[in-house]
């Protein structure tokens, strides 16, 4: 892993740690586990092509009046 890219990536996203492109994509559905969320992540760089895990932790919520609906892709 770049550790130059890994940072960037922590503070903005969007770019693969291992080769800096913009070629990331999440493999499946976040998957909650307890208060963290795993997300399965690749780079579709060719030249590429890592895979790893991201545990996100919650930090935040926020309340709203009205309830939340949520449509996912490809189901609408
Ligand atoms: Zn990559």
């Amino acid at each position: 892993m770049n550790e130059k890219y890994l940072k960037q990536y922590f503070k903005e996203g969007e770019i693969c740690p291992f080769c800096g492109l913009a070629d990331i994509e999440s493999l499946d559905q976040p998957n909650i586990d307890g208060n963290s969320v795993i997300l399965n992540v690749n780079c579709s760089s060719e030249k590429c092509g890592k895979e790893w895990r991201e545990y996100y932790t919650l930090s935040k919520i926020d309340y709203k009046e009205e309830k939340i609906t949520t449509v996912l892709k490809g189901q609408v």
